[in-house]
């Protein structure tokens, strides 16, 4: 087991890498804790969670939302939690948004941890301390910003997780690479999705590649006023049809990934749209998707990124290279429509 960690502005918080899930018990007082989890994650792992207090949730996003916080409120009051009762939440991005999300609001906050079980929680969703829910198609719009204790990553729940999912962590993956990593990105385009899926020395490599990435940006910028905001590449307009269509999260940001590279070069000399579209398309994801341009830009101004008429955007300057640049909602609307 790697032990690391980072300082953010009021909590460490730490990170065992290569960790068995029941070195859990080492870390917190098992009678004290309860886990929170969903009902695919604890079907196939029943095992892992033998003898610990567990509140499991239905899957899916569709469950991100204000009725589930209840649910599990009415749970813990249940378990007649305190607040020194340890939440710890195993499973992917939504299950560690929503625990994260009630740890911040039960009894006016207790602590907790997180096991990412998906790639996609594993390098994006569970570092950072955002949490939250969807109201409507409005995703992440309640929530606040609270980092965990800490974060356990046992490679072994990864053998269940279907393809799509591997697909959809891959774009966050990819997304890294973009903004930020050259060599991360010549990496990935040097080998395919498969080459990690069977190799777990490479894949726990590329994970804790990621984590640091997303982990350094965090550090610099915790509540989103600048270089956090290069995290969101792909996400505004990927935000805006992942909920109209039903697309995976992946899906979407791709294809925002895709549109953001294509107004890099309208307003950024940026020339090397093909090569992301070739990456992303190696490992899986859509480049291309006919869409409601109307519908979208309806969604897209109520994002959180909007300053009053104009939207903070992420653009590539260079692969490895993101920046933000304000573009006004009119022009915005016009670099769409031309899409
Ligand atoms: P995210 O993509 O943000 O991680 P979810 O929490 O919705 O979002 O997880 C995606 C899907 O993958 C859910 O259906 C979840 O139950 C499932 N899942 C997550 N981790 C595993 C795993 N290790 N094994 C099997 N299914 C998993
Ligand atoms: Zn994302």
């Amino acid at each position: 087991m790697k032990k690391l960690s980072y300082t953010f502005s009021n909590k460490t918080t730490r990170f065992y890498f290569d960790a068995a899930f029941s070195s859990l018990e080492g870390i917190i007082n098992k009678d004290n804790a309860i886990i929170v989890t969903d009902d695919n994650i604890f079907t196939a792992h029943k095992k892992k969670f033998d003898g610990w207090n567990a509140i499991v949730l239905n899957p899916g996003e569709e469950y991100k939302v204000q009725t589930t916080v209840d649910e599990v409120i009415d749970q813990l009051i249940g378990f007649e939690a305190d607040r020194k009762t340890f939440l710890i939440g195993v499973g992917g991005g939504v299950v560690t948004d929503l625990t994260g999300y009630v740890a911040a609001v039960y009894m006016r906050g207790i602590p907790f941890g997180f096991v990412p079980t998906s790639v996609l929680a594993m390098v994006d969703a569970a570092i950072g301390g955002k949490n939250g829910i969807d109201v409507g198609v409005f995703k992440n719009i309640v929530g606040t910003i609270r980092q965990p204790e800490f974060l356990l990553y046992d490679f072994t729940f990864l053998k269940s997780l279907p393809q799509d999912e591997w697909i959809n962590g891959f774009a966050e993956i990819i997304k890294h690479a973009c903004i930020k990593d050259l060599r991360l990105f010549k990496l990935l385009e040097s080998k395919k999705l498969k080459d990690f899926q069977k190799d777990i020395r490479a894949l726990a490599t590329l994970i804790q590649k990621n984590v640091e990435i997303k982990a350094n940006v965090v550090q610099q910028d915790e509540f989103e006023n600048g270089e956090r905001r290069l995290l969101n590449f792909g996400h505004t307009l990927g935000h805006a049809i992942e909920n109209i269509y039903e697309l995976s999260h992946g899906q979407a940001i791709a294809i925002g990934m895709t549109a953001a590279s294509r107004i890099s070069e309208q307003l950024n000399g940026f020339t090397e749209t093909d090569r992301v579209i070739s990456l992303l398309d190696k490992y899986g994801l859509p480049t291309l998707a006919e869409f409601d341009k109307k519908k979208a830009m309806e969604v897209l101004k109520m994002d959180k990124k909007k300053v009053s008429q104009s939207m903070n955007y992420v653009l590539l300057d260079k692969i490895g290279k993101g920046k933000i640049k304000e573009i006004p909602l009119a022009k915005l609307e016009e670099l769409i429509n031309q899409l």
